[in-house]
């Protein structure tokens, strides 16, 4: 388990899963009075298969 710590005072807020993903959740530091965003981006790389538009000659 990891933990997500406070941006402003470093102070352990949540303990969060390695796969943990999380998004608009908001959490009151216990140390200073901050409200930080509890903010976990998907750690998998994204598939490269990105589609590209590429411009064809008439
Ligand atoms: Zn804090």
């Amino acid at each position: 388990m990891e933990w997500f710590k406070c941006p402003v005072c470093g102070k352990n807020l949540v303990q969060i899963a390695p796969d943990a993903v999380c998004q608009g959740v908001y959490i009151k530091c216990k140390k200073c009075p901050a409200v930080v965003e509890v903010k976990i981006a998907r750690k998998e790389p994204e598939p490269l298969s990105l589609s590209r538009k590429t411009l064809e000659k008439l």
